[in-house]
């Protein structure tokens, strides 16, 4: 996700089929119900959800989301939440969910910002600490922006590991301190970006020894992105998914991969990277997903 930017940041509607037909190709699409709010405000404040549900918000929040306030901000924050909720229960019965929208990760519990109203991710975490189905979690946030939101819900929650390797010079300016935080200098391309990852992520993610994953797989990483700093080819991209969730399938972790942001110029571009995540997350845990979506 990004900062409030052009309406042009978003997947054209005509491109919105044919990345459907082919996650449908791929495997079958189930629609997820919308999140119960009291999931919601396990997280987020009460008062927060409250007045955003009845409209109740200053034209100050509204540049802050990106978006002016309408019931279909509310049905999206839900419904995309829903559908995270439902992927996470399904890597907990097969090992792998799918969730074609989510990543909202820029959410914190008390405001919203960065086209961020609901952190889908922090609220299924959080109900599967609270219901006792995993206890140490991992968020391993590869989104080209930081998981600011993410960062200052579970600061002190020590059962779980946020990671976040983020462009330094982009959005949200304010950082949060993740447990693990990754800064990058702009145009960063493949070799120092899964350097990265091999050298500072695996081995404070393997000393953590997660018991379930959630991986938010943004393609604004990739060149040419509109939101984005870094410059990873689309081989990189794919390499990167790879190392992730091969790792997580190889250590018999139950995992979530969500799409995350996603702002390229070239509209074919961005389709060809959500499939090769897709590609990358079939390819790593078998045939055995059954993905939420779409969101
Ligand atoms: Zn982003």
């Amino acid at each position: 996700m990004g900062s409030p930017a052009p309406r042009r940041q978003f997947l054209p509607r005509e491109f919105i089929a044919p990345l459907l037909d082919g996650a449908a190709a791929r495997l079958p699409l189930l629609d997820a119900p919308d999140l119960p709010w009291a999931l919601a405000e396990a997280v987020h404040d009460p008062a927060f959800l409250a007045r955003w549900r009845d409209g109740r918000v200053t034209r100050i929040e509204e540049r802050a989301l990106g978006f002016a306030w309408s019931p279909a901000v509310v049905e999206r924050g839900l419904g995309s939440s829903g559908a995270t909720l439902a992927a996470t229960r399904d890597a907990l019965s097969v090992g792998l969910g799918v969730n074609l929208g989510g990543g909202t990760h820029h959410a914190h519990a008390g405001h919203a910002e960065g086209f961020s109203f609901l952190n889908d991710v922090a609220i299924s975490a959080r109900w599967l600490l609270d219901s006792g189905q995993a206890s140490r979690i991992l968020i391993l946030d590869l989104d080209v922006h930081q998981g600011n939101g993410t960062a200052a819900i579970f600061a002190r929650e020590e059962r779980v590991l946020t990671v976040s390797v983020h462009a330094q010079n982009n959005y949200p300016f304010r950082k949060e301190v993740s447990d693990l935080d990754i800064p990058l200098p702009d145009g960063t391309g493949d070799a120092a970006y899964l350097n990265a990852l091999d050298r500072e992520v695996a081995p404070v993610v393997a000393a953590f020894a997660p018991d379930f994953v959630y991986y938010l797989a943004g393609a604004d990483v990739l060149e040419g992105d509109q939101l984005g700093k870094l410059a990873l080819s689309p081989a990189g991209v794919r390499r990167r998914d790879d190392r992730v969730l091969r790792w997580a399938a190889r250590a018999g972790l139950p995992t979530v991969t969500v799409m995350a942001g996603g702002y390229n110029r070239d509209p074919h571009a961005l389709i060809a990277a959500r499939l090769g995540t897709l590609d990358a997350a079939l390819g790593a845990f078998g045939c055995a997903a059954s993905p939420a979506g779409p969101a």
